[in-house]
């Protein structure tokens, strides 16, 4: 098998050689377990942060030792009855090729499914849990609402803009890095607005595109796209703070929004949330979002990187905004 390891922790943007492809033989499965082909890897941004030594909510990884990551693969070898060979699992040892893994850990996917399995690391996956979660729960959508968020083309939040219309948004507007991705946000999924955040201040974009203002802001960046939401926010409007990536890579704290007691005088709610903390939800969350990925309400893109050598490249090229919707690596057909 081949597996990264990660053997220098990243100083602002990862860089390829913090990374290392090592070869091991792994045993035959014992009691319970099971041997893992991995097909299709998932790169995250959450990883970025576990490649800092810090532990903020999740552990970080260790240098040199195995990555973890999500993975969709192939049950070679099994001891366990429940989960034959040949069953498609979802599961987190992703960053290698073969995984030897206790049965507990992997989840089947449905047998009937009408996606490809790569979905399940995107629109159907933890992205669109999250996207779901932060949108209905915390943001609590109505109908009628004007919707804003940043990311838009990226997994999270092309799920994101999708189900605000779903729900009866009266107004989507979406802001991604470059006018492919604005040009895709307006023309393939639909949204009522989309601008691209390097072109001009996203303060003066979004007043541009909310005449009206917005209800519920789902941040995905943090930084000047906070402030400006914070700026154009109605009375009483609800955020989903999902992410930050625009300081991921920072070496120093990134400034802060100026304007945060507009939270007081608009009587703003903002709601940080952690995926994970919430898997009582993904049955619902499968129950109403996958007929609509299955029959095309919900559309779903890929970037696809060919090649498990090719995982950090991947990785690091997603921070960079050089994916459309959710990037994987194919590492086996
Ligand atoms: P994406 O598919 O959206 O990929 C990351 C995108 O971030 C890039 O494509 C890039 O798009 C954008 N980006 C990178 N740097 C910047 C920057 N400086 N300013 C603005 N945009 C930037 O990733 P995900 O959908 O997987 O994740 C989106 C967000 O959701 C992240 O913040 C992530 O941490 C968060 N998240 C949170 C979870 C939770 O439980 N709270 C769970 C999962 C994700 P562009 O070209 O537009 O710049």
């Amino acid at each position: 098998a081949r597996e990264f390891h990660l053997i220098a922790r990243p100083q602002g943007e990862p860089a390829v050689t913090d990374f290392a492809l090592v070869t091991r033989t792994l045993p035959d499965p014992g009691p319970g377990e099971l041997l893992v082909r991995n097909l299709v890897l998932s790169v995250d941004p959450y990883m970025r942060g576990k490649m800092s030594g810090v532990r903020t909510y999740t552990d970080p990884y260790e240098l040199n030792a195995p990555m973890e990551g999500g993975a969709v693969g192939v049950v070679e070898a099994s001891t366990d009855p429940a989960v034959p060979t040949g069953t498609l699992v979802v599961h987190n040892a992703g960053w290698r090729s073969h995984a030897l893994l206790p049965a507990s850990r992997v989840r089947p996917l449905p047998a009937d499914s009408p996606v490809d399995p790569s979905v399940y690391l995107g629109a159907l996956g933890m992205p669109g849990l999250t996207a779901y979660v932060g949108l209905r729960h915390k943001a609590g959508i109505r109908e009628g609402d004007t919707v804003f968020v940043s990311g838009a083309a990226g997994a999270v939040g092309s799920m994101v803009g999708q189900l605000a219309a779903l729900y009866g948004a009266r107004r989507v507007i979406g802001s991604a890095g470059s006018p492919e991705k604005v040009a895709y946000l307006r023309d393939e999924l639909g949204f009522d607005a989309a601008f691209d955040y390097r072109a001009a201040p996203v303060r003066e974009q979004l007043a541009d595109a909310a005449p009206d203002g917005i209800d519920v802001y789902f941040d995905n960046v943090g930084g000047d796209h906070l402030e400006a939401a914070i700026a154009c926010a109605n009375d009483f409007a609800r955020f989903a703070i999902c992410g930050a990536i625009s300081g991921y890579n920072a070496t120093s704290a990134p400034r802060a929004p100026r304007n945060l007691f507009q939270i007081v005088t608009k009587r703003l709610t903002l709601r940080g949330f952690i995926v994970s903390d919430e898997p009582h939800l993904a049955e619902e969350f499968q129950r109403e979002v996958a007929p609509a990925v299955a029959d095309g309400r919900i559309k779903v893109r890929e970037t696809v990187v060919e090649g498990l050598e090719r995982t950090p490249e991947a990785f690091i090229s997603m921070l960079r905004g050089g994916n459309i919707g959710k990037m994987v690596v194919r590492v086996a057909e």
